[in-house]
């Protein structure tokens, strides 16, 4: 499919204001034939798999490669290591503890790693023409598309803004911590005592209006 390289040419995605966005079939479809395989913009391994499964790539570890700085995560092999270290994980290495703890769900867990996952200046740049929606093919890779995906705001109850508020000043409160806004890698695990107050350092301000 030209317009989204994941879909199969079987499929066509339109959009109307009663139905959202659909997908409308061009011909007819055989049982049993794939008509979408995407890749996901992003994701997280779950707590309860982080001593058995690569956070990296997911899959079952036998001969399982530690972090080099923390001990709550493991890889399969040297090159998910090293994805993990130049990305996301550079940033959630002493932080994860945390999260975990927090009780906060898979989601918000996602929601940080949709940030860690990328350099602070690839936001920067992107943030300068956010509100436009990327022309061209659907890539799931590209910020701007899920920023973009329905948010349904008007069907939201006032609890769900108030929880999505304080799980915003938390992985906001997060990013700072980990090091995320210098760009620097913090070396040590957190004290409990960091994440007392929400209060992040106000020369922080312009990346709390950028990613809170
Ligand atoms: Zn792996
Ligand atoms: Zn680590």
């Amino acid at each position: 499919n030209p317009q989204y390289p994941a879909a199969s040419e079987a499929i066509q995605i339109d959009q109307d204001a009663e139905r959202g966005r659909f997908a409308t079939a061009t011909r007819d479809i055989q049982a049993g034939e794939t008509l979408l395989v995407e890749k996901p913009h992003s994701g997280v391994l779950l707590a309860e798999y982080s001593k058995t499964h690569c956070q990296n790539c997911f899959l079952k570890c036998p001969i399982p490669l530690p972090c080099p700085n923390c001990p709550n995560v493991i890889f399969c092999s040297d090159k998910c290591l090293e994805a993990a270290q130049k990305s996301y994980h550079a940033y959630e290495c002493h932080i994860l503890p945390l999260i975990w703890k927090s009780g906060c769900s898979v989601t918000c867990h996602i929601a940080l790693r949709m940030i860690t996952q990328h350099k602070k200046d690839y936001f920067t740049e992107l943030f300068k023409d956010l509100e436009q929606k990327p022309s061209g093919p659907y890539k799931t890779e590209d910020y701007r598309n899920i920023f973009h995906l329905v948010a349904h705001e008007d069907k939201r109850t006032k609890q769900d803004f108030l929880h999505r508020t304080q799980m915003t000043a938390f992985l906001v409160k997060l990013l700072e911590i980990s090091g995320y806004f210098e760009g620097k890698q913090r070396d040590k695990p957190v004290d409990i005592s960091e994440v007392k107050s929400m209060a992040v350092e106000d020369k922080y301000k312009e990346d709390v209006g950028l990613f809170g």
